[in-house]
Parts: C-alpha cells; structure tokens; sequence
C-alpha cells in the first residue's frame, strides 16, 4: 500500500537565494560559507515559487495583513542575500507586486561600512515593498563582522523601517553592548570575557533558546554540551518536525525544506501545490523512516545495516545531530536518497572561522 505524507499549505517561509555567504558561522542551520559554490536562485525559478506562496498566502491572510515578525509572512535569506543586492532587490518587487505580506530579509550586516551605503540600501527596499529587516546579532557573526556595523544597520534600520527590525538575538546584543564591543571579537575571547562577566547570560545566550543544536552547530559546538548515546534518541518521531507548516525554507536549487531541517527536501517547490498534495513515502523512504513510530532509531538501525553506519563513539548533543550525522554518513555514500539535497551542504558541515572542527 501506498504510504503518503499530507504536507500542509506554507503559513510563513524562507526563500534561500544562495547558500553562499561571506562568513562561516558555526551555529548555521544550512551550513552556508564563502566555499559554497555560489549558485543563486534563478529569477524565473524564484517568480514561480513567489507566485504560488502569493496564491496560498492570500487564503490565509486577511487582507491588508502586514504585520512582522519571524513567524509571519515571506523572508529573503540565505547564505547572505545582500551578496546580490540586485537579486535580492528584484525579488523584493516581485514579492510586493503579488501582494506577499510581511517581507522582511535578513542580514548579517557584512555591507554595512557606512551611514550613507546602509541608509540608501534599507531605503531602496523599503519603496520597492520591504516591511522590515532581520539583523543577525551573535557571537558567530561577531567573530567575522566588526560589532559596529551592527549597530549601524540596528539605528538606521529603525529610522528607515520605523522601529519594526527585528534583532536576533536581543540577548547576545546586550551582551555585546555590555562589553564595550566595537570590531571583531574571536569566539574564545567572547567565552572568556562572558564566563567572568556574566556567566548566567553566557549559559543562557548558549542555551537550545537561541542556538538550535542541529546542522554545523552539532559539529562546531557540541563541545560546549552534554552528549548522549544515539539509543537516547530513538523512538523519536520527526513527524511534527517534517509537517509544521510555519517557517518552512525553500532553496535556490527549489528544494522544499521543511523547518529547520536543512539537507532535507520534500520535493521541488516549483510545485508547491503537488507537495501539498502528498508525498509518496516509498519514494523518500529516510523521511518515512523519520516520520515513523520507530523515528530516528529506525533510521539509525537502516544505516548501519545498509551502510555500516558507525556510532559516534563522544555522543550526540540532540536527536537533530544523530539524524544529520546518519545523513551525512549515506549521502557520502549513494546518491540514492532524491530527499537527501542539496548534497553540498552535508560537504560543509564542519567548518569554521579557523577551517577545521572543534568538537
Ligand atoms: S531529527 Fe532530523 S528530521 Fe527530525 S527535526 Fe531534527 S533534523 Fe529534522
């Protein structure tokens, strides 16, 4: 019998224009660094997607509907959209023009060297139907980009969006601005700093609140939490997970990512609506693995039956770990799996400022 998965209509998403990116941040959900090819989403593959989000967009909203937030709405991301300015500025029209609501685009504000560069641009979008920006504020992002920058995009953001930005994460931002940061501050001094500073703040800045512990940041930062053998994680199902129909991404390559789960795609969103409809299970048998009662541990018992999937002998810190290493593990080893995509992205995984895993 045929198994399918019913895959709800999109209430708010991501569209990725590229995975590339100016930094490599060791926290990234979709392991984006400046090693990505660069490929950026074609605009005729981008006017589909848009076209579809606006049509099913538009039976949920109301009318008129513009408020912000992360959860709301069409975002632009990546990799860093404002790579392409030009893309992203393009895409931001066409959004407007088919009355998408609650477009915002996030940054990590790399190009914001000056007053004059960073008011014209947030300008430029806003009059082409922009609602508000998103401002990455970590310290991922502060090991690369000089804190300065920041906190220019953050003031003229407000004047130009009229105090609707959104900063990510506001904690990390006071704890920046309560250590007199102006430039670049490495990683290990930030820990240093903070553990004599505030170690309450560090540990909460640290938690699962505000950094998800899955993709690049189970292998870059699983030093900093506690492990547990895979059988920890089994019986978990990922159905919640691989059905929520908020905050979904869809990639330059047209995959449909659902949540967070980055290497993972339901199909290709030019067909938004035939996904709607169902996917065959047979034909993506690791989501059906993950979807199952049985969960990861049924996906784990198939590696390593399959594919002499080797239990990592320190530990997982989450069962989104457990689930990209096994990923990661058969993608290096058949191109079988048609859900398992992009496959560069399992390729940079493990990378950092200083190239090379920490965990
Ligand atoms: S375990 Fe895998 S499928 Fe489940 S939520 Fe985590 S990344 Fe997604």
């Amino acid at each position: 019998m045929t198994w399918i998965l019913k895959i709800p209509k999109p209430f708010s998403g991501g569209l990725i224009l590229s995975y590339k990116c100016t930094n490599v941040c060791r926290h990234c959900l979709y392991a984006s660094s400046p090693k990505w090819r660069g490929d950026w989403i074609s605009i005729g593959d981008a006017e589909r997607i848009l076209s579809q989000l606006a049509e099913i967009m538009r039976e949920i909203y109301p009318r008129g509907f513009n408020d912000v937030g992360v959860n709301v709405g069409l975002h632009f991301t990546g990799g860093e959209p404002f790579l392409n300015f030009n893309l992203l500025l393009g895409l931001v029209k066409s959004a407007d023009r088919l009355g998408i609501p609650s477009i915002f685009v996030e940054t990590n504000c790399f190009w914001c060297v000056d007053d004059s560069v960073t008011e014209e641009r947030f300008l430029t979008l806003k009059d082409a139907g922009l609602r508000s920006v998103l401002l990455s504020v970590n310290p991922f992002v502060v090991e690369q980009i000089p804190f300065v920058r920041v906190e220019r995009a953050i003031r003229i953001g407000e004047k130009v969006f009229g105090g609707r930005i959104m900063v990510y994460n506001p904690i990390f931002y006071d704890q920046f601005r309560r250590l007199g940061v102006e430039g670049t501050l490495p990683f290990k001094e930030y820990m240093a700093r903070m553990k004599r500073v505030d170690p309450v703040s560090l540990r909460h800045g640290l938690s699962f609140y505000s950094i998800l512990p899955m993709a690049r940041a189970a292998y870059m930062l699983g030093y900093l939490y506690r492990k547990y053998p895979a059988r920890h994680f089994f019986n978990l199902s990922c159905i919640n997970d691989l059905t929520r129909n908020w905050h979904i991404h869809i990639d330059n390559y047209c995959n449909y990512i659902p949540g967070y789960c980055a290497g993972i795609s339901l199909g290709d969103a030019r067909d938004i609506d035939g996904i709607c409809q169902g996917i065959d299970l047979d034909d993506h048998p690791v989501i059906g693995m993950l979807v199952s009662d049985g969960g990861i541990g049924k996906l784990y018992d198939f590696a390593v039956k399959e594919f002499g999937y080797r239990e990592l002998e320190e530990g997982y810190i989450s069962k989104c770990h457990l689930c990209v290493d096994i990923r990661r593990w058969i993608v290096q080893q058949t191109d079988e799996f048609r859900e398992l995509k992009p496959v560069e992205f399992y390729l940079h995984l493990e990378e950092s400022v200083e190239g090379s895993s920490t965990s």
